[in-house]
């Protein structure tokens, strides 16, 4: 709960100056950044490149007390506020230029119930620290596909990994979440306590308050048999590949990169730079079973690399390059068939790309994903068979306007009869395409529970909902 006497310091502080920082310091056990401050460059860093932005004050709260006198700093000095966990906002959401960022990666406490299958995960994990801590007991929940990815704002997204088929998206394992709303309330929300709420937080994004801890449903996915395959990439190897994944039991989730072959030791130098399919499969079940599901990938072509192997499930994620911050224009989109002419046509645009990296992600959805009711929470697009999301990855800022309009063409001529978009892969895209991804009553309802439980719009720099009939 807000700390009345702070508040009502600050208040007076926030009618001369906005923000004291000395002052400040002394009203958080985490610590408090500003201009000036040494880490204070990198701690306004976000994933992607190109966003320099500067905050008035970066705050890396410690517990849900300090989230909400956070919440009440920025209701009393009107400065915007932005929430991050893993820094892998696409729009760079989680830092405001002049604003307070509100940072939970210091909160990163993990609970695991090995009887219970159960675990209470603090928001500023990512999903590898997670997924290596469950995986120490053979257990796991699905997150994405990158393990810096924060489970903060992959939750409160929808969360679509490498165990989406199996057991479905991460928040079909959300069993509980303890939200700080706007007002400073903490409220533990789950199917029986504050439902509505706990909707909305299941695909509606950061709209809804501040989410501290997650209360994880986990599975028994000790070993799996999965890794990367690394295939020429033809028409032919990519609608097969779709078409195998499509038919695939649902122990097998697959992601499909279309890009050119990066200048990895373990791919032949005559690939590099040229068009491949670099795939990411995971067989969550016996590792016998899944290389006969796999063998079939593997024979769609000659294998540049197959790397495909069974591990543990933990090793899904392997260590990242610390310092990497691509510039990326991209899209996110659903269609319906990825067959021979489709693949053709990706290829051609791969190909017309200037920029470092042009990429198209496809991803087969379906199996337990598809079978949760499309109403059962604000993710709404349960029935959309494959997400892709088409990237150019460029170096020089003023390239932006030609990587922009090389992606944009490209979606145009994706584009099917699915239209909607997964919120966690927008960018700065616009309302519409917000809109998108809340179709019809999906978006009514989470205006009227935005209304609600933050009827001033404090959480606005998101992909944002706003109040019906607010602001
Ligand atoms: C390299 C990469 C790979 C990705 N792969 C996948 C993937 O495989 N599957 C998938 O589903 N998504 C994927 N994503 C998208 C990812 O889910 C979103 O970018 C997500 O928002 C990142 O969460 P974060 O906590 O790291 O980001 P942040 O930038 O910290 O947060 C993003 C936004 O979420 C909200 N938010 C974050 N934490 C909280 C919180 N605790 N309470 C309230 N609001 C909060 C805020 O509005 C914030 O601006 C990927 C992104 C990247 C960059």
């Amino acid at each position: 709960m807000a700390n009345k006497t702070n508040s009502q310091a600050l208040q007076r502080e926030s009618n001369s100056t906005p923000l004291s920082i000395p002052q400040l310091r002394t009203m958080f056990h985490g610590q408090v950044i500003a201009s000036g401050d040494s880490d204070y460059d990198q701690a306004r860093t976000v994933f992607y490149g190109g966003i320099d932005r500067r905050p008035a004050v970066i705050i890396r709260v410690k517990d849900a007390d300090e989230v909400a006198r956070v919440l009440a700093l920025a209701r009393e000095t009107g400065l915007p506020l932005a929430v991050r966990s893993g820094g892998h906002s696409v729009a760079g959401h989680c830092v405001a230029d002049g604003g307070i960022v509100l940072d939970l990666s210091e909160m990163r406490a993990l609970q695991i119930d090995v009887e219970g299958r159960t675990a209470w995960a603090e928001a500023g994990l990512t999903a590898g620290e997670y997924t290596t801590a469950a995986g120490a007991h053979g257990l796991a929940t699905g997150f994405g596909d990158t393990g810096s990815v924060g489970i903060g704002g992959l939750t409160l997204g929808g969360g679509v990994g490498y165990l989406v088929r199996k057991y479905g998206l991460t928040i079909d394992d959300l069993l509980a979440a303890e939200v700080v709303t706007a007002d400073g309330q903490m409220l533990h929300v789950d199917a029986d306590t504050h439902p509505d709420l706990f909707w909305a937080i299941r695909g509606g994004g950061g709209n809804f308050g501040v989410a501290t801890r997650f209360k994880f449903q986990l599975h028994e996915v000790g070993s799996i048999f999965g890794g990367m395959l690394f295939l020429p990439a033809t028409p032919d190897v990519i609608a097969s590949f779709m078409a195998l994944a499509e038919a695939a039991p649902e122990e097998l989730s697959a992601i499909a990169n279309v890009m050119p072959a990066p200048p990895m030791p373990f791919l032949p130098a005559e690939y590099h730079g040229k068009l491949i399919v670099m795939a990411m499969l995971v067989y969550a079940g016996d590792a016998g079973e899944g290389e006969r599901v796999i063998a079939p990938f593997r024979a769609l072509a000659t294998p540049i690399a197959d790397m495909v192997k069974p591990m543990q499930y933990p090793e899904i994620y392997p260590p990242e390059q610390g310092e990497y911050h691509p510039v990326a224009a991209s899209h996110t989109m659903f269609v319906d068939h990825i067959d021979r002419s489709v693949a053709e046509m990706i290829l051609d645009h791969l190909k017309s790309s200037t920029a470092m990296m042009g990429v198209a992600q496809l991803r087969v959805l379906g199996g337990a994903m598809a079978r949760v009711p499309v109403n059962a929470t604000a993710f709404a697009h349960r029935k959309s068979r494959i997400m892709v999301n088409v990237a150019a990855l460029y170096e020089h800022p003023e390239e932006k306007a030609t990587h922009e309009a090389w992606v944009a063409n490209f979606a145009e001529a994706l584009q099917q009869s699915d239209n909607g978009a997964y919120v966690n892969f927008l960018g700065e895209d616009g309302e519409a395409r917000i809109r998108a991804a809340y179709p019809g009553q999906t978006w009514d309802r989470l205006q009227e529970i935005k209304a609600r439980y933050d009827p001033t719009n404090l959480f606005h720099l998101n992909q944002n909902i706003p109040p019906a009939n607010g602001k």
